[in-house]
């Protein structure tokens, strides 16, 4: 297969949106499966109590299994929760499981409880380098679509965010929400952070009205939206239940051929820019 280029350090991704049901667990597995089928070592962390990107990468995550939960509440080091996706060599998971959903309120008393995650995650790098293992290429982080906690968390432990956008009515509300709350988090807690990719899902390109979506995506975020686009698909939707990325389920299927074009472009831009968004969202 295709072999991508290496980031220089390893890079940190959260994938975000505060609308539900936009793409975002979707995204993160086919990304990141993409990713390693492309020959580097990537990290998914399921940060979503619905352990959706669990169940999509085939992994164990019922009540009890080391997961996310462990790492951020008590503390569990990432090495001691992390499984291998068995379809896909180079990706790991650390999975969430309902245990998570409790998270969001026993984080509000912990110490540091904003920057639980980032300290696991620099913990794991640094162990990975101590034990003589491969350096990992990516981490990207699904999150839930509320701005708690757990997001917050994802915000502070990621350099980058990248927003799925759907192409359909209402794409754009509370985008602009989600710029500002970023914004926040710059001044706040992680000046690092910024926007630095946004994927079209969803598209349909016999629609006007997702052609007109994507236009005006393009118009605002020149430099952060990807060219692939990422088309309207059932086998995409049909790969979560077989355990599977789109990539093993249908590897010739468009969605899949799209999502290697999106992590291609990804892994091609690991020079990191940082472009300020919030600029751009103010005017609108
Ligand atoms: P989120 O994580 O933002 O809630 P999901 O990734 O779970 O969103 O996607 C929501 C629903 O849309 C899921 O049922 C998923 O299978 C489906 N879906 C996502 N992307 C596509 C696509 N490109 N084509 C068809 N269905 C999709
Ligand atoms: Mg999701």
């Amino acid at each position: 297969g295709a072999r991508f280029e290496k980031p220089t350090e390893t890079r940190i991704f959260t994938i975000a949106n505060q609308k539900g049901g936009v793409g975002k667990t979707t995204t993160t597995v086919n990304v990141a499966g993409a990713l390693a089928n492309g020959g580097l070592n990537v990290l998914v962390i399921d940060n979503d109590p619905q352990g959706n990107a669990s169940t999509a990468l085939g992994i164990d995550h019922h009540a009890g299994v080391p997961s996310t939960y462990d790492v951020v509440i008590e503390g569990t080091p990432i090495s001691e929760v992390v499984q291998d996706c068995a379809a896909i060599p180079g990706l790991l998971v650390v999975p969430a499981t309902i245990d998570l959903s409790g998270a969001e309120i026993e984080l509000v008393s912990k110490v540091a409880r904003e920057n639980r995650l980032r300290n696991a995650v620099e913990a794991y790098l640094n162990w990975r380098s101590h034990e003589g293992l491969d350096r990992l290429d990516y981490v990207l982080i699904d999150c839930p679509p509320s701005l708690g906690l757990l997001t917050i968390n994802a915000f502070v432990a990621a350099r980058e965010v990248m927003i799925p956008i759907q192409c359909e009515y209402y794409a754009l509300e509370g985008l602009s929400q989600l710029l500002n709350n970023i914004e926040l988090i710059r001044g706040h807690l992680n000046p690092n952070l910024h926007v630095s990719t946004i994927l079209l899902t969803m598209f349909d390109k016999r629609t006007n009205l997702a052609r007109e979506v994507a236009d005006e995506v393009r118009e605002h975020f020149p430099l952060e939206t990807l060219a692939a686009t990422i088309p309207r698909s059932v086998r995409i939707s049909e790969a979560p239940s077989y355990g599977q990325t789109v990539l093993t389920y249908d590897p010739g299927s468009s969605g899949a051929l799209a999502y290697m074009e999106a992590a291609q472009e990804v892994a091609a831009r690991a020079t990191q820019t940082n472009h300020d968004m919030s600029a751009a969202s103010a005017e609108e």
